[in-house]
Protein backbone atom coordinates (compact mmCIF):
# COMPACT_ATOMS: atom_id res chain seq x y z
CA UNK A 1 0.00 0.00 0.00
CA UNK A 2 1.36 3.77 -1.00
CA UNK A 3 2.35 6.15 1.45
CA UNK A 4 1.38 9.35 0.45
CA UNK A 5 2.53 12.80 1.71
CA UNK A 6 -0.18 15.33 1.55
CA UNK A 7 0.05 19.09 1.31
CA UNK A 8 -2.99 21.77 2.08
CA UNK A 9 -5.97 20.45 3.48
CA UNK A 10 -8.54 22.92 2.47
CA UNK A 11 -12.26 22.85 1.37
CA UNK A 12 -10.47 19.93 -1.04
CA UNK A 13 -7.44 18.57 0.41
CA UNK A 14 -8.81 17.72 3.34
CA UNK A 15 -11.67 15.22 2.27
CA UNK A 16 -9.26 14.09 -0.65
CA UNK A 17 -6.97 13.08 2.06
CA UNK A 18 -9.33 11.54 4.33
CA UNK A 19 -10.52 9.13 1.33
CA UNK A 20 -6.89 8.02 1.08
CA UNK A 21 -6.48 6.97 4.72
CA UNK A 22 -9.89 5.48 4.95
CA UNK A 23 -8.75 3.01 2.25
CA UNK A 24 -5.91 1.86 4.32
CA UNK A 25 -2.83 4.03 3.15
CA UNK A 26 -0.62 5.57 5.32
CA UNK A 27 -1.00 9.37 5.35
CA UNK A 28 1.24 12.51 6.58
CA UNK A 29 -0.45 15.28 5.67
CA UNK A 30 0.79 19.26 6.17
CA UNK A 31 -1.00 22.62 6.33
CA UNK A 32 -0.21 25.69 7.41
CA UNK A 33 -3.75 25.79 9.34
CA UNK A 34 -2.73 23.55 12.68
CA UNK A 35 -6.02 23.15 12.68
CA UNK A 36 -6.70 21.59 9.15
CA UNK A 37 -3.82 19.25 10.14
CA UNK A 38 -5.65 18.07 13.36
CA UNK A 39 -9.11 17.34 11.52
CA UNK A 40 -7.17 15.08 9.13
CA UNK A 41 -4.97 13.32 12.29
CA UNK A 42 -8.17 12.49 14.10
CA UNK A 43 -9.14 10.57 11.09
CA UNK A 44 -5.87 8.88 11.42
CA UNK A 45 -3.14 10.56 9.29
CA UNK A 46 0.41 11.16 10.86
CA UNK A 47 1.57 14.76 10.76
CA UNK A 48 5.05 16.69 9.75
CA UNK A 49 6.12 19.83 11.05
CA UNK A 50 6.86 20.74 7.46
CA UNK A 51 5.98 19.94 4.05
CA UNK A 52 9.56 18.63 3.28
CA UNK A 53 8.95 16.19 6.09
CA UNK A 54 6.28 15.02 4.90
CA UNK A 55 6.97 14.51 1.51
CA UNK A 56 10.86 13.36 2.23
CA UNK A 57 9.94 9.14 2.41
CA UNK A 58 6.94 9.50 0.72
CA UNK A 59 5.92 7.02 -2.41
CA UNK A 60 3.79 9.58 -4.04
CA UNK A 61 3.35 13.18 -2.55
CA UNK A 62 0.11 15.12 -3.70
CA UNK A 63 -0.85 18.75 -3.24
CA UNK A 64 -3.85 20.98 -2.76
CA UNK A 65 -2.97 24.49 -3.03
CA UNK A 66 -4.41 27.88 -4.30
CA UNK A 67 -2.09 29.17 -6.55
CA UNK A 68 0.68 28.58 -8.87
CA UNK A 69 3.21 30.95 -6.22
CA UNK A 70 2.17 28.50 -3.51
CA UNK A 71 2.93 25.35 -5.97
CA UNK A 72 5.93 26.78 -6.87
CA UNK A 73 7.71 27.62 -3.67
CA UNK A 74 6.54 24.42 -2.14
CA UNK A 75 8.43 22.41 -5.14
CA UNK A 76 11.06 24.17 -5.82
CA UNK A 77 11.64 26.02 -2.41
CA UNK A 78 12.46 29.43 -2.18
CA UNK A 79 15.16 32.13 -0.58
CA UNK A 80 14.50 30.86 3.25
CA UNK A 81 13.53 27.18 2.68
CA UNK A 82 14.34 24.05 0.86
CA UNK A 83 11.71 22.93 -2.00
CA UNK A 84 10.33 19.14 -2.41
CA UNK A 85 12.60 18.71 -5.14
CA UNK A 86 15.15 18.81 -2.56
CA UNK A 87 14.14 16.30 -0.32
CA UNK A 88 12.27 13.22 -2.40
CA UNK A 89 13.98 10.60 -4.21
CA UNK A 90 13.56 9.96 -7.47
CA UNK A 91 11.39 6.93 -6.70
CA UNK A 92 8.86 9.37 -5.69
CA UNK A 93 5.63 10.62 -7.61
CA UNK A 94 4.85 14.57 -7.33
CA UNK A 95 0.85 14.88 -8.10
CA UNK A 96 -0.27 18.40 -7.80
CA UNK A 97 -3.79 19.14 -8.04
CA UNK A 98 -3.97 22.65 -7.23
CA UNK A 99 -5.46 25.14 -10.50
CA UNK A 100 -3.02 26.40 -11.89
CA UNK A 101 -0.81 28.34 -14.77
CA UNK A 102 0.19 25.93 -17.31
CA UNK A 103 3.46 28.01 -17.25
CA UNK A 104 4.55 27.38 -13.54
CA UNK A 105 3.12 23.48 -14.08
CA UNK A 106 5.54 22.94 -16.66
CA UNK A 107 8.61 24.44 -14.93
CA UNK A 108 8.07 22.57 -12.04
CA UNK A 109 7.93 19.57 -14.08
CA UNK A 110 10.75 20.10 -16.17
CA UNK A 111 13.05 20.69 -13.02
CA UNK A 112 11.53 17.71 -11.58
CA UNK A 113 12.64 16.03 -14.94
CA UNK A 114 16.22 17.56 -14.84
CA UNK A 115 16.69 15.77 -11.53
CA UNK A 116 14.73 12.32 -12.79
CA UNK A 117 11.82 12.96 -10.33
CA UNK A 118 8.09 12.39 -12.06
CA UNK A 119 6.04 15.40 -11.72
CA UNK A 120 2.20 15.42 -13.06
CA UNK A 121 -0.38 18.07 -13.21
CA UNK A 122 -3.78 16.48 -11.74
CA UNK A 123 -6.19 19.75 -11.32
CA UNK A 124 -9.69 18.41 -10.59
CA UNK A 125 -13.49 18.98 -11.02
CA UNK A 126 -16.39 18.08 -8.52
CA UNK A 127 -16.41 20.04 -5.86
CA UNK A 128 -16.09 19.86 -2.31
CA UNK A 129 -19.05 17.62 -2.60
CA UNK A 130 -16.99 15.17 -5.19
CA UNK A 131 -13.86 15.52 -2.68
CA UNK A 132 -15.58 14.26 -0.48
CA UNK A 133 -17.75 11.23 -1.86
CA UNK A 134 -14.36 10.05 -3.90
CA UNK A 135 -16.28 10.76 -7.12
CA UNK A 136 -14.01 13.93 -8.92
CA UNK A 137 -12.93 14.18 -12.05
CA UNK A 138 -8.63 14.32 -12.51
CA UNK A 139 -7.44 16.05 -16.00
CA UNK A 140 -4.11 15.00 -15.88
CA UNK A 141 -0.96 16.24 -17.62
CA UNK A 142 2.66 14.00 -17.90
CA UNK A 143 4.09 10.78 -19.07
CA UNK A 144 2.17 7.67 -19.70
CA UNK A 145 4.70 6.35 -16.68
CA UNK A 146 3.41 8.62 -13.84
CA UNK A 147 -0.41 8.51 -15.29
CA UNK A 148 -0.24 4.90 -14.84
CA UNK A 149 1.16 5.20 -11.37
CA UNK A 150 -0.70 7.07 -10.02
CA UNK A 151 -4.14 5.59 -11.05
CA UNK A 152 -3.33 4.05 -7.29
CA UNK A 153 -4.01 6.95 -5.29
CA UNK A 154 -6.49 8.85 -8.14
CA UNK A 155 -8.97 5.82 -8.39
CA UNK A 156 -9.69 6.30 -4.47
CA UNK A 157 -10.36 9.84 -4.95
CA UNK A 158 -11.39 9.91 -8.03
CA UNK A 159 -14.63 8.53 -10.15
CA UNK A 160 -12.84 9.81 -14.01
CA UNK A 161 -9.75 9.75 -14.61
CA UNK A 162 -8.43 11.45 -17.74
CA UNK A 163 -4.96 11.70 -19.37
CA UNK A 164 -4.67 15.46 -21.46
CA UNK A 165 -1.56 15.39 -22.11
CA UNK A 166 2.28 16.47 -21.37
CA UNK A 167 2.65 18.41 -18.00
CA UNK A 168 0.49 21.38 -18.11
CA UNK A 169 -2.14 19.78 -20.54
CA UNK A 170 -4.15 19.10 -17.74
CA UNK A 171 -4.26 22.74 -16.64
CA UNK A 172 -5.48 24.13 -20.20
CA UNK A 173 -8.19 21.68 -19.87
CA UNK A 174 -9.55 22.74 -15.74
CA UNK A 175 -9.17 26.38 -17.20
CA UNK A 176 -11.65 25.57 -20.30
CA UNK A 177 -13.63 23.97 -18.24
CA UNK A 178 -13.80 26.65 -15.61
CA UNK A 179 -14.64 29.13 -17.71
CA UNK A 180 -17.58 27.40 -18.98
CA UNK A 181 -19.03 26.78 -15.38
CA UNK A 182 -18.75 30.18 -14.73
CA UNK A 183 -20.76 31.43 -17.61
CA UNK A 184 -23.44 28.94 -16.87
CA UNK A 185 -23.05 29.69 -12.78
CA UNK A 186 -24.04 33.48 -14.17
CA UNK A 187 -26.56 32.40 -16.87
CA UNK A 188 -28.54 29.89 -14.44
CA UNK A 189 -28.47 33.14 -11.82
CA UNK A 190 -29.92 35.72 -13.83
CA UNK A 191 -32.68 33.05 -15.26
CA UNK A 192 -33.56 32.08 -11.59
CA UNK A 193 -34.32 35.67 -10.62
CA UNK A 194 -35.69 36.68 -13.89
CA UNK A 195 -38.39 33.96 -13.24
CA UNK A 196 -38.62 34.73 -9.45
CA UNK A 197 -39.35 38.40 -10.49
CA UNK A 198 -42.39 37.11 -12.39
CA UNK A 199 -44.28 35.07 -10.30
CA UNK A 200 -42.23 31.56 -10.39
CA UNK A 201 -41.57 29.02 -7.49
CA UNK A 202 -37.69 28.59 -8.29
CA UNK A 203 -37.62 24.77 -7.26
CA UNK A 204 -40.77 24.36 -10.00
CA UNK A 205 -38.57 26.42 -12.20
CA UNK A 206 -35.47 24.40 -11.60
CA UNK A 207 -37.14 20.89 -12.02
CA UNK A 208 -38.00 22.59 -15.58
CA UNK A 209 -35.23 23.80 -16.86
CA UNK A 210 -33.05 20.64 -15.34
CA UNK A 211 -34.96 18.38 -18.30
CA UNK A 212 -35.65 20.88 -20.86
CA UNK A 213 -32.50 22.70 -23.08
CA UNK A 214 -31.34 24.94 -20.46
CA UNK A 215 -30.26 22.09 -18.21
CA UNK A 216 -26.65 22.36 -17.05
CA UNK A 217 -24.61 20.84 -14.05
CA UNK A 218 -25.49 24.27 -11.91
CA UNK A 219 -29.31 23.20 -12.11
CA UNK A 220 -28.32 19.27 -11.16
CA UNK A 221 -25.68 19.98 -8.56
CA UNK A 222 -25.04 23.52 -7.54
CA UNK A 223 -28.47 25.26 -7.88
CA UNK A 224 -27.17 28.97 -6.79
CA UNK A 225 -30.65 29.65 -5.48
CA UNK A 226 -30.91 29.52 -1.62
CA UNK A 227 -33.06 26.52 -0.42
CA UNK A 228 -33.91 25.34 -3.78
CA UNK A 229 -31.02 21.93 -2.81
CA UNK A 230 -30.09 21.23 0.26
CA UNK A 231 -26.76 20.68 0.77
CA UNK A 232 -25.46 22.95 -1.29
CA UNK A 233 -23.51 26.38 -0.70
CA UNK A 234 -25.92 28.83 -1.76
CA UNK A 235 -28.37 26.80 1.51
CA UNK A 236 -26.22 27.05 3.71
CA UNK A 237 -25.26 30.98 3.70
CA UNK A 238 -22.73 30.10 0.75
CA UNK A 239 -19.86 28.78 3.19
CA UNK A 240 -17.65 26.10 2.22
CA UNK A 241 -17.54 25.27 -1.67
CA UNK A 242 -15.54 27.05 -4.12
CA UNK A 243 -14.59 30.72 -2.86
CA UNK A 244 -15.38 33.45 -5.41
CA UNK A 245 -11.45 34.52 -5.11
CA UNK A 246 -10.66 30.88 -6.25
CA UNK A 247 -12.85 31.54 -9.50
CA UNK A 248 -11.58 35.00 -10.18
CA UNK A 249 -7.99 33.45 -10.57
CA UNK A 250 -9.17 30.29 -12.91
CA UNK A 251 -11.15 33.26 -15.05
CA UNK A 252 -7.43 35.09 -14.96
CA UNK A 253 -5.62 31.76 -16.20
CA UNK A 254 -8.19 31.32 -18.67
CA UNK A 255 -8.06 35.06 -19.80
CA UNK A 256 -4.25 34.97 -19.89
CA UNK A 257 -3.92 31.67 -22.35
CA UNK A 258 -6.79 33.24 -24.73
CA UNK A 259 -4.51 36.12 -24.78
CA UNK A 260 -1.33 34.05 -25.61
CA UNK A 261 -3.28 31.88 -27.82
CA UNK A 262 -5.11 34.84 -29.90
CA UNK A 263 -8.13 33.16 -28.64
CA UNK A 264 -11.88 34.76 -28.85
CA UNK A 265 -13.78 34.12 -25.71
CA UNK A 266 -16.20 36.99 -24.69
CA UNK A 267 -18.53 35.35 -22.11
CA UNK A 268 -15.04 34.35 -20.32
CA UNK A 269 -14.32 37.98 -20.15
CA UNK A 270 -17.62 38.78 -19.18
CA UNK A 271 -17.77 36.17 -16.37
CA UNK A 272 -14.71 37.29 -15.21
CA UNK A 273 -15.80 41.16 -14.98
CA UNK A 274 -18.27 40.33 -13.16
CA UNK A 275 -16.88 37.93 -10.70
CA UNK A 276 -14.20 40.24 -10.04
CA UNK A 277 -16.97 43.34 -9.58
CA UNK A 278 -18.82 40.01 -6.89
CA UNK A 279 -15.30 40.23 -5.09
CA UNK A 280 -14.64 43.81 -5.04
CA UNK A 281 -17.84 44.03 -2.97
CA UNK A 282 -16.60 41.80 -0.29
CA UNK A 283 -17.48 38.60 -1.03
CA UNK A 284 -14.35 36.87 -2.04
CA UNK A 285 -14.57 34.38 0.67
CA UNK A 286 -18.33 33.10 -0.52
CA UNK A 287 -18.84 30.47 -2.55
CA UNK A 288 -19.00 31.39 -6.43
CA UNK A 289 -22.57 30.44 -6.49
CA UNK A 290 -23.15 33.71 -4.45
CA UNK A 291 -22.83 35.31 -7.80
CA UNK A 292 -26.57 35.19 -7.40
CA UNK A 293 -26.77 37.58 -4.95
CA UNK A 294 -25.99 40.34 -7.91
CA UNK A 295 -29.51 39.33 -9.45
CA UNK A 296 -31.00 39.27 -6.56
CA UNK A 297 -30.38 41.26 -3.84
CA UNK A 298 -33.06 44.31 -3.92
CA UNK A 299 -31.37 47.62 -4.81
P1 LIG B 1 -8.61 26.32 0.29
O1 LIG B 1 -8.19 27.74 0.37
O2 LIG B 1 -9.81 25.84 1.03
O3 LIG B 1 -7.37 25.37 0.73
C1 LIG B 1 -6.03 25.64 0.45
C2 LIG B 1 -5.21 25.11 1.62
O4 LIG B 1 -3.82 25.23 1.30
C3 LIG B 1 -5.43 25.91 2.92
O5 LIG B 1 -5.75 25.02 3.97
C4 LIG B 1 -4.09 26.62 3.14
O6 LIG B 1 -3.78 26.79 4.51
C5 LIG B 1 -3.15 25.63 2.48
N1 LIG B 1 -1.86 26.20 2.09
C6 LIG B 1 -1.61 27.35 1.41
N2 LIG B 1 -0.28 27.48 1.20
C7 LIG B 1 0.31 26.40 1.75
C8 LIG B 1 1.66 25.95 1.84
N3 LIG B 1 2.68 26.65 1.34
N4 LIG B 1 1.89 24.78 2.49
C9 LIG B 1 0.89 24.06 3.01
N5 LIG B 1 -0.42 24.43 2.95
C10 LIG B 1 -0.70 25.57 2.32
O7 LIG B 1 -8.76 26.00 -1.28
P2 LIG B 1 -9.55 24.78 -1.96
O8 LIG B 1 -10.96 25.16 -2.21
O9 LIG B 1 -9.22 23.52 -1.23
O10 LIG B 1 -8.84 24.77 -3.40
C11 LIG B 1 -7.53 24.26 -3.59
C12 LIG B 1 -7.24 24.22 -5.08
O11 LIG B 1 -8.22 23.39 -5.72
C13 LIG B 1 -7.31 25.59 -5.78
O12 LIG B 1 -6.31 25.68 -6.75
C14 LIG B 1 -8.69 25.59 -6.40
O13 LIG B 1 -8.75 26.45 -7.54
C15 LIG B 1 -8.86 24.13 -6.75
N6 LIG B 1 -10.25 23.64 -6.81
C16 LIG B 1 -11.16 23.93 -5.85
C17 LIG B 1 -12.45 23.43 -5.95
C18 LIG B 1 -13.52 23.73 -4.90
O14 LIG B 1 -14.70 23.43 -5.15
N7 LIG B 1 -13.16 24.29 -3.75
C19 LIG B 1 -12.81 22.61 -7.03
C20 LIG B 1 -11.85 22.29 -7.98
C21 LIG B 1 -10.56 22.81 -7.86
Amino acid sequence: MATVAFIGLGNMGGPMAANLIKAGMTVTVFDLMPAAVDALTAQGALSAKTACGAAASADVVISMLPAGKHVSSLYLGDASNKGLLDVVSKDTLLIDCSTIDAATAQLVGSKAAQKGIEFMDAPVSGGTAGAAAGTLTFICGGTDAAFNKAQTVLTVMGANIFHAGQVGAGQIAKICNNMLLSVLMVGTSESLQLGIDNGLDPKILSDIMKVSSGGNWTLEKYNPCPDVMDNVPSSKGYQGGFMVDLMVKDLGLSQQAALASNSSTPMGALARSLYVNHARQGHGRLDFSSIFEQFSQKK
